[in-house]
């Protein structure tokens, strides 16, 4: 089977060629022949940060979510700002306590949203497919609203650059959502979250907080045999943001303890999984 020489990618999940005699998936190609420029991405994120003076952070309490309301709050000292954490109902509750107290060690007002996904949960994990992009699309729906209701304009989340786009995007309703992480690796993340009372989570998949992820994963690969989260990781690795060693590790297949299982089954009303 091909391997992608630049990223974790290969047959199973991308198309990919033999160029030059080195295996290479097409979104790599696409990236080789139109590089991101780190340094510009994050001058532009600069300038973009210089306007913003009132912000939510959208706040899952996972560490790239934390990173992004420490640099919010202490490196561009945005003056109001507000960490609102979307429970879906299947968050670790310890990974509630843990939001909670890092906002409140940072000095950031701490809002908890809860709402019930388990229409998106149950139907992932019956079909045996990722909940990740209902759930975080329904999310980003949720905080979009209740921005426009407290009358903020930006949204801070800790996501990543998504392929070929800008670090920053316009929401209907005027708003802006500022992808903070761009072009961050994993080693400044991790330099950030020492400096803070962040407890790691230990959870199946790459997650420090959501527990349906884990069995979502399981029943993934039960099926395709590999994990849906391999495009995301890929392109981390790609942009030289994660070892290929830390990627792999994070695409083996996920562990779950049945406590989480059990929990999850009960919640769903899932039985018979
Ligand atoms: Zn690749």
């Amino acid at each position: 089977m091909l391997k992608c020489s630049l990223c974790v990618h290969d047959e199973r999940t991308a198309k990919i060629d033999v160029i030059d005699g080195k295996p290479l998936c097409r979104e790599c190609q696409v990236y080789l022949r139109y590089p991101i420029e780190r340094e510009a991405v994050r001058r532009e994120l600069e300038e973009l940060m210089e306007k913003v003076d009132r912000a939510i952070v959208a706040y899952s309490g996972g560490k790239d979510s934390v990173v992004a309301l420490y640099l919010t709050k202490e490196v561009y000292r945005v003056p109001e700002l507000e960490a609102v954490m979307v429970d879906h109902g299947l968050m670790a509750g310890q990974a509630i306590e843990n939001a909670e107290r890092i906002a409140k060690h940072l000095g950031v007002q701490f809002t908890l949203l809860h709402y019930d996904y388990s229409d998106i949960f149950r139907e992932a994990l019956l079909n045996a497919q990722s909940p990740c992009r209902a759930c975080s699309r329904r999310t980003m729906e949720k905080l979009r609203k209740y921005t426009l209701r407290k009358g903020y304009r930006y949204i801070i989340t800790g996501h990543e650059l998504p392929f070929g786009h800008h670090p920053h995007r316009l929401m209907s309703g005027g708003i802006t959502q500022i992808r903070l992480l761009s072009m961050m690796t994993e080693e400044e993340r991790f330099e950030i979250l020492r400096k803070l009372p962040f407890e790691f989570l230990e959870l199946p998949g790459y997650t420090t907080n959501c527990l349906v992820l884990g069995p979502a994963l399981e029943r993934y690969w039960g099926k395709h045999g590999h994990s849906f989260e391999q495009r995301r990781i890929a392109a981390l690795v790609r942009y030289g943001l994660m070892s290929r060693e830390k990627a792999e590790k994070e695409l083996e297949r996920p562990e779950v303890p049945e406590w989480q299982w059990e929990l999850v089954r009960r919640k769903l009303d899932l039985n018979a999984l």
